[in-house]
């Protein structure tokens, strides 16, 4: 359907919506709504963003495909219980601001949350849309609904920034600005607190900026809610390492903070532990993406000084959106050839389906029951090749998913001259080898109660940090519940 036919289709529903109502069997019959995208060929070749959204008439359109089920399904689904029938039905409506306040409720970053969230697995996976067509790829596209009203919101410059309420001279120490740090920055300044948010790199924004790439989240959506921190008045300290530059003992007994939050993410890339990964031109994801991300290194010596090696075959190894970022980037960096290894099928795939969509049609070549043994280098160091072996897929094991089975004999050479290691991610020990007295688990991660209170005193933590490799919206939805304790507990004293 052209622009003009949906505009014409939208006029003859809104009359009918204004006169009688639309009927479930008028939403139904309305096709859901393709995003635009950028052309697969030539968005390989550069870093701007792929999905380019809705229009306003395609916005309200999918809108009016929402059913208004009496029991909402779809906010069963969501980890922030946003009203998603109330904000769908403004769209619907052509109220677009009254459909941001909505979300602004229960969701601080709806521009990030519209590109990124697992809606399929959430939200989208509860829709009767979905169910009743029995194509869950149907259901009506709520992230792309929120990325709309969010991003209108910002083109338009009707973004508020939230009132602060009377200064209450407490003081709060954040350690990470990922999306759980700057949740709780947020909220504990509207309070009245006094905030500084703590980063241990040169830039805030946690993996949003250093890890998603570029053409799945523009780094400026994220920048614009680090200057909507700015402008609420909190203070951002970068290059600052919680447990080196100074203990959280020291922040709470000698530096005067109150209370302090931990979210400092899951930052210790995991390896194969195979021969071979200590070859020159074998890289963790966090390391390749950040290169390519925060320090520019894609610009190949145009002003960046920090070099990423032009490679020509990579291997990325792992299935989920760091491996699909890392393979699409490794693209877009000019390899020629990206090979995705991944032990099993793409069915058990943890990435995104669009990320997996997406890779596929710019070109990134998947070898699914496969996973390398040994990389191979020359007499140099350099990697040349990797050892892989094929798998055959046996019964479900403990996460759910069919368990891979090596297949004896099956190993061959596969030609790369760079491995790029997307297996998972875990919590960095720094703060647990400087905080022996705070409860861990036994992977790592910091215990909390019901509030994300630690088992310290006047510190609590989420995020990534608590629940390991996770998700942007279950950070926030973490970090918003460790606020309100927060900000509980400074009432009190
Ligand atoms: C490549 C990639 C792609 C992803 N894609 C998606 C996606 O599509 N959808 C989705 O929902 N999730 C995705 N995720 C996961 C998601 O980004 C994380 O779950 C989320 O960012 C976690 O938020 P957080 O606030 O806990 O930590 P982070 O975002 O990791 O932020 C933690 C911050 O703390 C800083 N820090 C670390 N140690 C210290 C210290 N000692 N002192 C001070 N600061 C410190 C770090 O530098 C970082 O800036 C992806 C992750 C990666 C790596």
């Amino acid at each position: 359907m052209n622009e003009q036919q949906q505009k014409e289709l939208l006029d003859k529903l809104l009359v009918k919506q204004a006169a009688t109502g639309l009927t479930p069997k008028d939403r139904m019959a309305i096709e859901p709504q393709d995003m635009m995208v950028q052309d697969a060929k030539d968005r390989s070749s550069n870093v701007k963003e792929v999905a380019l959204g809705y229009s306003e008439t395609q916005a309200q359109l999918e809108a009016m495909r929402c059913l208004q089920c009496k029991n909402a399904p779809c906010v069963s689904g969501c980890p922030v219980r946003i009203r998603i029938k109330d904000f769908v039905t403004e769209i619907a409506l052509g109220n677009f601001d009254k459909a941001l306040d909505i979300i602004s409720e229960n969701q601080l970053l709806p521009a990030v949350c519209g590109r990124v969230c697992p809606q399929e697995v959430q939200c989208q996976a509860e829709c009767t849309v979905g169910k009743a067509l029995k194509d869950p790829t149907k259901s009506v596209s709520i992230g792309r609904l929120e990325r709309f009203v969010a991003d209108r919101a910002m083109q338009l410059n009707k973004t508020k920034t939230p009132a602060i309420a009377k200064a209450t001279n407490k003081k709060v120490a954040v350690l990470g600005s990922g999306p759980g740090g700057i949740v709780v920055a947020g909220e504990c300044r509207r309070a009245g607190h006094s905030v500084t948010l703590f980063e241990a790199l040169n830039k805030p924004g946690g993996v949003m900026v250093y890890g998603i790439p570029e053409f799945r989240l523009p780094k400026a959506l994220v920048q614009k809610e680090i200057d909507t921190l700015r402008d609420m008045g909190v203070e951002i300290v970068c290059n600052f390492i919680a447990g080196r530059t100074r203990t959280i003992n020291q922040l709470l007994e000698e530096d005067g903070f109150d209370a302090v939050f931990i979210g400092v993410g899951a930052g210790l890339p995991k390896f194969m532990q195979i021969e071979g990964e200590s070859l020159i031109g074998v890289y963790s994801a966090n390391e390749y993406l950040t290169r390519a991300n925060l320090m520019r290194a894609y610009d190949f010596g145009k002003g960046a000084d920090t070099p990423i090696a032009q490679s020509k075959k990579v291997a990325v190894l792992g299935g989920g959106n760091v491996a699909m970022d890392a393979a699409r980037t490794a693209l877009r960096l000019g390899a020629e050839d990206v090979y995705l290894v991944y032990r099993r099928s793409e069915i058990e795939m943890p990435a995104r389906i669009e990320e997996v969509h997406h890779a596929r049609e710019e070109g990134v070549e998947f070898h699914t029951l496969q996973n390398p043994t040994k990389i191979l280098g020359d007499e140099n160091g350099f990697v040349r090749a990797m050892q892989v072996q094929r798998f055959e897929l046996g019964e479900p094991d403990a996460s759910g998913r069919r368990r891979p089975i090596p297949i004896e004999g099956s190993e061959f050479e596969l030609e790369v001259d760079t491995v790029i290691v997307a297996i998972g991610n875990g919590a960095n020990p720094l703060i647990k080898q400087t905080t022996p007295e705070m409860q861990f688990n036994q992977w790592g991660n910091i215990k909390v109660d019901d509030n994300c209170k630690t088992s310290l005193d006047r510190v609590w933590a989420g995020g990534d940090i608590v629940l390991g490799a996770a998700t942007v919206i279950l950070a926030m939805g973490q970090a918003r519940i460790a606020a309100a304790s927060i900000n509980e507990y400074l009432k009190g004293i």
